[in-house]
Protein backbone atom coordinates (compact mmCIF):
# COMPACT_ATOMS: atom_id res chain seq x y z
CA UNK A 1 0.00 0.00 0.00
CA UNK A 2 1.36 3.58 -0.95
CA UNK A 3 1.52 6.18 1.54
CA UNK A 4 -0.67 9.53 1.04
CA UNK A 5 1.25 11.95 2.76
CA UNK A 6 -0.61 14.78 3.84
CA UNK A 7 1.67 15.82 6.50
CA UNK A 8 3.73 17.84 5.26
CA UNK A 9 2.92 20.63 8.29
CA UNK A 10 4.86 18.15 10.61
CA UNK A 11 7.81 17.56 8.08
CA UNK A 12 8.86 16.58 4.58
CA UNK A 13 10.64 14.67 2.78
CA UNK A 14 14.45 15.17 2.37
CA UNK A 15 14.53 15.75 -1.21
CA UNK A 16 16.93 13.55 -3.59
CA UNK A 17 19.57 16.59 -4.39
CA UNK A 18 19.90 18.02 -0.40
CA UNK A 19 20.61 14.00 0.51
CA UNK A 20 23.51 14.12 -2.33
CA UNK A 21 24.49 17.54 -0.84
CA UNK A 22 24.64 16.56 2.73
CA UNK A 23 26.18 12.49 1.76
CA UNK A 24 30.05 14.07 1.11
CA UNK A 25 30.05 15.23 5.05
CA UNK A 26 28.97 12.01 6.24
CA UNK A 27 31.71 10.61 4.61
CA UNK A 28 34.80 11.54 3.58
CA UNK A 29 34.51 15.36 4.38
CA UNK A 30 34.62 14.69 8.24
CA UNK A 31 36.75 17.92 8.90
CA UNK A 32 35.54 20.06 11.97
CA UNK A 33 34.87 23.38 10.64
CA UNK A 34 36.66 24.54 13.55
CA UNK A 35 39.99 23.09 12.48
CA UNK A 36 43.04 24.88 11.08
CA UNK A 37 43.81 22.19 8.25
CA UNK A 38 42.18 21.88 4.62
CA UNK A 39 39.84 19.48 5.80
CA UNK A 40 38.59 21.66 8.87
CA UNK A 41 38.55 25.09 6.11
CA UNK A 42 37.08 22.61 3.53
CA UNK A 43 34.09 22.18 6.10
CA UNK A 44 33.92 25.62 7.13
CA UNK A 45 33.74 26.86 3.28
CA UNK A 46 30.68 24.12 3.20
CA UNK A 47 29.04 26.18 6.47
CA UNK A 48 29.68 29.72 4.90
CA UNK A 49 27.80 28.42 1.46
CA UNK A 50 24.97 27.10 3.20
CA UNK A 51 24.71 30.20 5.66
CA UNK A 52 24.64 32.31 2.36
CA UNK A 53 21.92 30.59 0.92
CA UNK A 54 19.64 30.99 3.56
CA UNK A 55 20.81 34.52 4.02
CA UNK A 56 19.21 34.99 0.34
CA UNK A 57 16.22 32.89 0.84
CA UNK A 58 15.08 35.91 3.16
CA UNK A 59 17.11 38.71 2.29
CA UNK A 60 19.63 38.87 5.07
CA UNK A 61 23.48 39.45 5.36
CA UNK A 62 25.33 36.30 6.14
CA UNK A 63 26.61 37.26 9.41
CA UNK A 64 22.70 37.99 10.37
CA UNK A 65 22.23 33.78 10.59
CA UNK A 66 22.99 31.88 13.64
CA UNK A 67 22.52 27.79 12.93
CA UNK A 68 21.02 26.00 15.94
CA UNK A 69 19.62 22.04 16.06
CA UNK A 70 16.26 23.08 15.37
CA UNK A 71 13.61 25.67 14.78
CA UNK A 72 12.77 25.11 18.81
CA UNK A 73 16.05 26.10 19.91
CA UNK A 74 16.05 29.14 17.53
CA UNK A 75 13.01 30.41 18.70
CA UNK A 76 14.46 29.63 22.27
CA UNK A 77 17.37 31.53 21.76
CA UNK A 78 15.34 34.25 20.59
CA UNK A 79 12.53 34.44 23.60
CA UNK A 80 15.08 34.25 26.32
CA UNK A 81 18.24 35.07 24.65
CA UNK A 82 17.23 38.08 23.49
CA UNK A 83 14.72 38.75 26.17
CA UNK A 84 17.66 38.28 29.01
CA UNK A 85 19.79 41.10 26.98
CA UNK A 86 17.27 44.04 27.02
CA UNK A 87 18.27 45.31 30.37
CA UNK A 88 15.63 47.86 31.54
CA UNK A 89 12.90 46.08 29.58
CA UNK A 90 12.07 42.76 31.06
CA UNK A 91 8.64 41.57 29.57
CA UNK A 92 7.42 39.72 26.29
CA UNK A 93 4.60 39.27 24.89
CA UNK A 94 3.41 36.53 22.68
CA UNK A 95 0.42 35.55 20.90
CA UNK A 96 -1.90 32.59 22.14
CA UNK A 97 -1.69 30.82 18.84
CA UNK A 98 2.11 30.41 18.73
CA UNK A 99 3.73 27.11 18.73
CA UNK A 100 4.45 25.20 22.04
CA UNK A 101 8.25 26.13 21.14
CA UNK A 102 7.77 30.08 21.93
CA UNK A 103 4.89 29.28 24.46
CA UNK A 104 7.24 27.11 26.52
CA UNK A 105 10.33 29.12 26.22
CA UNK A 106 8.77 31.87 27.76
CA UNK A 107 8.91 29.82 30.94
CA UNK A 108 12.25 29.39 30.82
CA UNK A 109 12.54 33.11 32.00
CA UNK A 110 12.32 33.79 35.70
CA UNK A 111 8.94 34.82 36.51
CA UNK A 112 9.81 37.58 39.47
CA UNK A 113 11.64 39.18 36.96
CA UNK A 114 10.31 38.80 33.68
CA UNK A 115 6.34 39.03 32.91
CA UNK A 116 4.63 36.96 30.13
CA UNK A 117 1.26 38.41 28.36
CA UNK A 118 -0.13 36.26 25.68
CA UNK A 119 -2.14 38.09 23.73
CA UNK A 120 -5.19 36.56 22.26
CA UNK A 121 -6.61 35.76 18.99
CA UNK A 122 -9.86 36.06 16.91
CA UNK A 123 -11.92 33.68 15.14
CA UNK A 124 -9.86 33.59 11.69
CA UNK A 125 -7.10 32.61 13.08
CA UNK A 126 -5.28 35.98 13.60
CA UNK A 127 -3.72 37.40 16.38
CA UNK A 128 -6.17 40.09 18.41
CA UNK A 129 -4.21 43.09 17.14
CA UNK A 130 -6.52 45.34 19.97
CA UNK A 131 -4.77 42.51 22.65
CA UNK A 132 -1.68 42.72 21.51
CA UNK A 133 -1.22 46.57 21.53
CA UNK A 134 -2.86 46.97 25.21
CA UNK A 135 -0.54 44.53 25.74
CA UNK A 136 2.75 46.15 24.83
CA UNK A 137 4.29 48.80 27.34
CA UNK A 138 7.15 50.60 28.37
CA UNK A 139 8.83 47.68 30.00
CA UNK A 140 8.06 44.91 26.77
CA UNK A 141 11.63 43.82 25.86
CA UNK A 142 10.12 41.51 23.02
CA UNK A 143 6.90 40.73 21.02
CA UNK A 144 6.58 37.37 19.40
CA UNK A 145 3.97 36.78 16.82
CA UNK A 146 4.62 34.02 14.43
CA UNK A 147 4.64 34.37 10.45
CA UNK A 148 2.23 31.69 9.54
CA UNK A 149 0.24 29.27 12.20
CA UNK A 150 1.36 25.58 11.50
CA UNK A 151 -2.05 24.18 12.37
CA UNK A 152 -4.84 26.80 10.10
CA UNK A 153 -1.90 28.08 7.79
CA UNK A 154 -3.12 31.31 8.68
CA UNK A 155 -0.72 34.15 7.84
CA UNK A 156 -0.34 36.51 10.15
CA UNK A 157 -1.03 40.43 10.64
CA UNK A 158 2.91 41.26 10.88
CA UNK A 159 2.96 44.75 9.72
CA UNK A 160 0.71 45.61 11.95
CA UNK A 161 2.28 43.39 15.21
CA UNK A 162 5.83 45.13 13.88
CA UNK A 163 4.41 48.48 14.55
CA UNK A 164 2.56 47.81 17.11
CA UNK A 165 5.64 46.77 18.77
CA UNK A 166 7.76 49.91 17.47
CA UNK A 167 5.80 51.93 18.84
CA UNK A 168 6.16 50.53 22.07
CA UNK A 169 9.96 50.00 21.49
CA UNK A 170 9.64 46.37 21.81
CA UNK A 171 11.95 43.98 19.48
CA UNK A 172 9.90 41.77 17.10
CA UNK A 173 11.04 37.88 16.90
CA UNK A 174 8.47 35.63 14.49
CA UNK A 175 8.75 32.49 14.42
CA UNK A 176 8.75 31.78 10.07
CA UNK A 177 8.90 27.76 10.12
CA UNK A 178 5.76 27.38 8.39
CA UNK A 179 6.12 29.80 6.15
CA UNK A 180 9.93 29.70 4.78
CA UNK A 181 9.73 28.26 1.31
CA UNK A 182 6.18 29.00 0.79
CA UNK A 183 5.47 32.53 1.15
CA UNK A 184 8.36 35.59 -0.06
CA UNK A 185 10.27 36.24 3.34
CA UNK A 186 12.58 39.17 3.19
CA UNK A 187 13.63 40.60 6.66
CA UNK A 188 14.43 44.11 5.84
CA UNK A 189 11.57 44.15 3.98
CA UNK A 190 9.36 43.15 7.44
CA UNK A 191 11.73 45.02 9.78
CA UNK A 192 12.20 42.44 12.18
CA UNK A 193 14.42 41.92 14.08
CA UNK A 194 14.56 37.84 14.96
CA UNK A 195 13.13 35.31 12.69
CA UNK A 196 13.21 31.39 13.37
CA UNK A 197 13.69 28.66 10.70
CA UNK A 198 13.63 25.30 10.72
CA UNK A 199 15.32 22.61 7.69
CA UNK A 200 12.67 19.40 7.41
CA UNK A 201 9.95 22.11 6.62
CA UNK A 202 11.44 22.31 3.45
CA UNK A 203 12.43 18.63 2.26
CA UNK A 204 15.90 19.66 4.65
CA UNK A 205 17.20 17.54 7.44
CA UNK A 206 15.62 17.10 10.95
CA UNK A 207 17.98 18.54 13.57
CA UNK A 208 18.83 21.78 12.14
CA UNK A 209 17.65 25.14 12.21
CA UNK A 210 18.77 28.82 11.92
CA UNK A 211 17.66 32.24 14.03
CA UNK A 212 18.17 35.32 11.81
CA UNK A 213 19.40 38.06 14.17
CA UNK A 214 19.20 41.26 12.91
CA UNK A 215 23.27 43.14 12.96
CA UNK A 216 23.64 44.78 15.98
CA UNK A 217 20.53 43.12 18.38
CA UNK A 218 21.83 41.82 21.70
CA UNK A 219 21.42 38.23 22.48
CA UNK A 220 22.84 36.45 24.91
CA UNK A 221 23.88 32.75 24.25
CA UNK A 222 22.48 29.90 25.83
CA UNK A 223 24.19 27.17 24.47
CA UNK A 224 27.77 28.28 26.50
CA UNK A 225 31.31 26.85 25.37
CA UNK A 226 33.35 27.34 22.18
CA UNK A 227 33.10 30.56 19.76
CA UNK A 228 31.55 28.66 17.37
CA UNK A 229 28.54 30.76 15.44
CA UNK A 230 30.51 34.18 16.11
CA UNK A 231 29.83 33.35 20.47
CA UNK A 232 26.16 33.15 19.92
CA UNK A 233 25.59 29.06 20.05
CA UNK A 234 28.54 26.66 21.01
CA UNK A 235 29.02 23.33 19.78
CA UNK A 236 30.75 21.74 16.82
CA UNK A 237 28.26 22.26 14.10
CA UNK A 238 26.07 19.94 12.04
CA UNK A 239 27.91 20.01 9.12
CA UNK A 240 26.05 17.39 6.91
CA UNK A 241 22.49 19.14 8.34
CA UNK A 242 23.44 22.46 7.71
CA UNK A 243 24.67 21.83 4.18
CA UNK A 244 21.19 19.65 3.37
CA UNK A 245 19.62 23.11 5.01
CA UNK A 246 21.44 24.86 2.85
CA UNK A 247 20.87 22.85 -0.53
CA UNK A 248 17.06 23.50 0.62
CA UNK A 249 16.86 26.78 0.78
CA UNK A 250 18.47 26.85 -2.55
CA UNK A 251 15.77 24.61 -4.37
CA UNK A 252 13.05 26.59 -2.22
CA UNK A 253 14.89 29.86 -4.07
CA UNK A 254 14.95 28.25 -7.28
CA UNK A 255 11.64 27.11 -7.60
CA UNK A 256 10.14 30.27 -6.18
CA UNK A 257 6.67 30.96 -5.14
CA UNK A 258 5.32 28.23 -8.75
CA UNK A 259 5.45 25.29 -6.18
CA UNK A 260 3.40 27.34 -3.71
CA UNK A 261 1.14 27.98 -6.97
CA UNK A 262 0.62 24.27 -7.08
CA UNK A 263 0.11 23.21 -4.05
CA UNK A 264 -2.62 25.88 -3.34
CA UNK A 265 -4.31 24.12 -6.32
CA UNK A 266 -4.34 21.29 -4.59
CA UNK A 267 -5.22 22.45 -1.17
CA UNK A 268 -8.09 23.80 -2.35
CA UNK A 269 -9.35 20.88 -4.71
CA UNK A 270 -8.62 18.24 -1.05
CA UNK A 271 -10.62 21.69 0.79
CA UNK A 272 -13.37 22.32 -1.48
CA UNK A 273 -14.01 18.64 -1.91
CA UNK A 274 -14.32 17.84 1.50
CA UNK A 275 -16.80 20.90 2.64
CA UNK A 276 -18.90 20.10 -0.21
CA UNK A 277 -19.49 16.56 1.00
CA UNK A 278 -19.82 17.38 4.23
CA UNK A 279 -23.17 19.51 3.57
CA UNK A 280 -22.94 22.11 6.17
CA UNK A 281 -21.10 18.93 9.14
CA UNK A 282 -17.50 19.44 7.56
CA UNK A 283 -16.04 23.33 8.42
CA UNK A 284 -12.90 24.87 7.88
CA UNK A 285 -11.38 26.34 10.84
CA UNK A 286 -9.53 29.79 10.11
CA UNK A 287 -10.38 32.10 7.37
CA UNK A 288 -9.12 31.06 3.97
CA UNK A 289 -8.22 34.72 2.92
CA UNK A 290 -4.62 34.44 3.99
CA UNK A 291 -3.05 31.14 4.12
CA UNK A 292 0.27 29.65 3.30
CA UNK A 293 -0.47 26.88 1.05
CA UNK A 294 -0.41 23.96 2.04
CA UNK A 295 -2.28 23.65 4.84
CA UNK A 296 -6.39 23.54 5.79
CA UNK A 297 -7.50 22.95 9.37
CA UNK A 298 -11.08 20.69 9.11
CA UNK A 299 -13.68 20.04 11.47
CA UNK A 300 -15.94 17.04 10.86
CA UNK A 301 -19.28 17.27 13.12
CA UNK A 302 -19.61 14.14 14.80
CA UNK A 303 -16.49 11.84 14.28
CA UNK A 304 -13.40 12.06 16.54
CA UNK A 305 -10.36 13.64 14.89
CA UNK A 306 -8.38 11.11 16.28
CA UNK A 307 -10.46 8.17 15.41
CA UNK A 308 -10.75 9.48 11.49
CA UNK A 309 -7.14 9.87 11.97
CA UNK A 310 -6.77 6.19 12.63
CA UNK A 311 -9.21 4.80 10.30
CA UNK A 312 -7.13 7.03 7.49
CA UNK A 313 -3.65 5.49 8.82
CA UNK A 314 -5.12 2.36 7.87
CA UNK A 315 -5.95 3.07 4.40
CA UNK A 316 -2.14 4.43 4.58
CA UNK A 317 -3.19 8.32 4.56
CA UNK A 318 -1.16 10.30 6.93
CA UNK A 319 -2.80 13.39 8.55
CA UNK A 320 -2.48 14.78 11.75
CA UNK A 321 -4.68 16.57 14.48
CA UNK A 322 -3.05 19.22 14.80
CA UNK A 323 0.74 20.18 15.87
CA UNK A 324 2.96 17.02 15.51
CA UNK A 325 4.46 17.51 18.76
CA UNK A 326 1.15 17.72 20.32
CA UNK A 327 0.30 14.41 18.79
CA UNK A 328 -1.28 11.78 21.77
CA UNK A 329 -1.55 14.41 24.11
CA UNK A 330 -5.21 14.76 25.28
CA UNK A 331 -5.39 18.57 25.21
CA UNK A 332 -7.40 19.38 22.34
CA UNK A 333 -5.52 22.31 19.90
CA UNK A 334 -4.19 25.19 21.95
CA UNK A 335 -4.67 27.32 18.44
CA UNK A 336 -8.11 26.07 17.57
CA UNK A 337 -9.05 26.64 21.41
CA UNK A 338 -7.47 30.12 21.38
CA UNK A 339 -9.73 31.07 18.13
CA UNK A 340 -12.73 30.56 20.27
CA UNK A 341 -13.90 27.09 18.31
CA UNK A 342 -15.98 24.89 20.91
CA UNK A 343 -14.43 21.88 22.31
CA UNK A 344 -16.45 19.52 20.28
CA UNK A 345 -15.26 21.33 17.24
CA UNK A 346 -11.89 20.88 17.70
CA UNK A 347 -11.43 17.42 19.07
CA UNK A 348 -13.21 16.56 15.60
CA UNK A 349 -10.74 18.39 13.76
CA UNK A 350 -8.23 17.46 11.05
CA UNK A 351 -5.00 19.12 9.31
CA UNK A 352 -4.29 18.37 6.02
CA UNK A 353 -0.79 19.41 4.38
CA UNK A 354 -0.15 19.05 0.61
CA UNK A 355 3.43 18.92 -0.42
CA UNK A 356 6.15 19.34 -3.64
CA UNK A 357 5.20 16.00 -4.06
CA UNK A 358 1.71 15.50 -3.58
CA UNK A 359 0.15 15.19 -6.91
CA UNK A 360 -3.89 15.46 -8.26
CA UNK A 361 -4.47 11.60 -7.90
CA UNK A 362 -3.39 11.54 -4.59
CA UNK A 363 -5.65 14.19 -3.83
CA UNK A 364 -8.70 12.72 -4.96
CA UNK A 365 -8.21 9.43 -3.54
CA UNK A 366 -7.76 11.04 0.13
CA UNK A 367 -11.13 12.90 -0.70
CA UNK A 368 -12.76 9.45 -1.00
CA UNK A 369 -10.97 7.80 1.78
CA UNK A 370 -11.93 10.47 4.28
CA UNK A 371 -15.65 10.76 2.73
CA UNK A 372 -15.85 7.26 3.58
CA UNK A 373 -14.48 6.87 6.98
CA UNK A 374 -16.09 10.29 7.83
CA UNK A 375 -19.49 7.92 6.55
CA UNK A 376 -18.67 4.86 8.30
CA UNK A 377 -17.78 7.26 12.08
CA UNK A 378 -20.89 8.70 11.77
CA UNK A 379 -22.67 5.62 11.49
CA UNK A 380 -24.50 5.85 8.41
CA UNK A 381 -23.46 5.56 4.75
CA UNK A 382 -23.24 8.23 2.75
CA UNK A 383 -25.05 8.90 -0.48
N1 LIG B 1 7.51 26.57 15.02
C1 LIG B 1 6.55 26.13 14.22
C2 LIG B 1 5.48 27.07 13.75
C3 LIG B 1 6.52 24.79 13.83
O1 LIG B 1 5.53 24.34 13.05
C4 LIG B 1 7.54 23.93 14.31
C5 LIG B 1 7.54 22.49 13.98
O2 LIG B 1 6.53 21.83 14.02
C6 LIG B 1 8.54 24.46 15.13
C7 LIG B 1 8.49 25.79 15.46
C8 LIG B 1 9.64 23.62 15.66
O3 LIG B 1 10.60 23.33 14.69
P1 LIG B 1 11.55 22.05 14.89
O4 LIG B 1 10.70 20.85 14.57
O5 LIG B 1 12.66 22.24 13.90
O6 LIG B 1 12.01 22.06 16.28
Amino acid sequence: MSLIYLDHAATTPVDPEVLDAMLPYLRGEFGNPSSVHRLGQRARGAIDEARARIAALIGARDSEIVFTGSGTEADNMAIVGATMSAGERTDVVVSAIEHHAVLNATKTLDRTRHKTTVAKAVGSGEVDLADLEAAVGDRTALVSVMLANNETGVVQPIADVIRIARAGGALVHTDAVQALGKAPIDVRGLDVDLMALSAHKIHGPKGVGALYVRGGTRMQALVRGGSQERNRRAGTENVAGIVGFGRAAQLALERGLDDARRMATLRDRLETALLDAGGGATLRNGSPDRRIATTTSLSFEGVSGEDLLIALDLEGIAVSTGAACAAGSPEPSHVLRAMGLARDRVSSSLRFSVGRTTTVDEIDRAVAAVEGAVGRLRGRTKR
